[in-house]
């Protein structure tokens, strides 16, 4: 609960400009966000990228942020991710590094055709570099409209796949409609809050539908991005053949089960880690510990150490 009230604080702010502004509070969280973010510079999230390239694993680079406002600002995260697209290519990454990002950070809040422009435009200079892309999955609220944007630009550029939230009810269907288009799909339990009506719990009945998904996906022979630290689900996984399918990679957050992603990858996985950067970090810091409270203890011991 201590988490969700932050997140729902860092939504009514203005985070950059509200935490510069504290520079204690922003330097004392900065140890508990430090452990899931490459750091505040694009460069940062390049250097990891070219490391963990040269241990064999792929990435997925974002620069965090949701919900941009104005149009000013998403042209200023427009120029972001065409910079940031343009670092992957410099860095000889294009191969094995995918540029990751949420709609609402472009456009989507200010109005559909703007996401649609913004997106297209990016979808049209990834292509050229030969970078893939991957669209991340938020609130129940706006799916029906990110579906919409996704599909119009996915039917000309299959370099782009998309989230699925495994923990929806309305998820099954939108994999039918997805399953005609060649995007990739990474499949995640679901990061948000939602009312018990349109989404189910973390549990044994959320794992079987997360199972049947992935089932689905391959059965399609479509590519599909496990994207889980959920060490169980993996094995089961594995034991139902997904894993061995030529279509599948394990993706996992940056900072979280590091041990269980190399296990995979030296299994003889594909294997890839989510590479988030910029200053946005506080929002992306209270997704994590939502997601899993006994961090909000080790976000604490780490704000509180000298
Ligand atoms: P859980 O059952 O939540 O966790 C299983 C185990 O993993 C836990 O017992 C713990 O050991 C470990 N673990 C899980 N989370 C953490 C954590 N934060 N810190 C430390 N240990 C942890 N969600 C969306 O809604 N939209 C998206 O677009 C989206 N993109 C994602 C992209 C990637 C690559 C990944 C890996 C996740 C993404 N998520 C997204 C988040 C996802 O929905 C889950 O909230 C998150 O992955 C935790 O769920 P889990 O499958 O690991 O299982």
């Amino acid at each position: 609960e201590a988490a969700l009230a932050l997140k729902s604080i860092a939504r009514n702010i203005s985070l950059k400009s509200s935490l510069q502004q504290m520079p204690k509070v922003y330097s004392a969280l900065w140890p508990a966000a430090r452990r899931f973010v490459t750091g505040e510079t694009r460069q940062d999230a390049i250097d990891t990228a070219r490391t963990l390239a040269a241990q064999g694993y792929s990435t997925s680079l974002e620069c965090i942020g949701e919900n941009t406002a104005t149009e000013q600002a998403c042209q200023d995260a427009m120029s972001e991710f065409l910079a940031l697209s343009q670092a992957i290519e410099t860095a000889s990454l294009a191969g094995s590094a995918t540029l990751s990002l949420d709609l609402s950070h472009i456009g989507l809040s200010v109005s559909r055709e703007l996401a649609l422009e913004n997106l297209q435009r990016l979808a049209q200079d990834t292509r050229a570099r030969g970078i893939s892309m991957m669209l991340g999955m938020e609130e129940s609220e706006k799916i029906p409209a990110i579906l919409e944007v996704y599909t119009q630009v996915a039917e000309q550029h299959q370099h782009m796949g998309i989230t699925l939230q495994a923990h929806l009810y309305r998820t099954p269907d939108d994999l039918a409609m997805l399953l005609r288009l060649p995007g990739k799909i990474r499949l995640v339990k679901g990061a948000f809050q939602e009312p018990a009506e349109r989404a189910m719990q973390r549990g044994e009945e959320l794992n079987l539908r997360f199972l049947a998904l992935a089932q689905k996906l391959v059965e399609a022979q479509h590519s599909l991005w496990l994207a889980t630290h959920d060490q169980q689900l993996l094995q089961e996984c594995e034991r139902r053949g997904i894993l061995s399918s030529p279509h599948t990679e394990v993706e996992m957050l940056y900072g979280v089960r590091s041990d269980l992603l190399k296990q995979t990858k030296q299994a003889g996985q594909q294997t890839r880690l989510y590479l988030p950067y910029g200053l946005e970090w506080y929002l992306y810091l209270c997704h994590r510990l939502a997601e899993y409270p006994p961090n909000i203890y080790r976000a604490l011991a780490d704000c509180v150490q000298p």
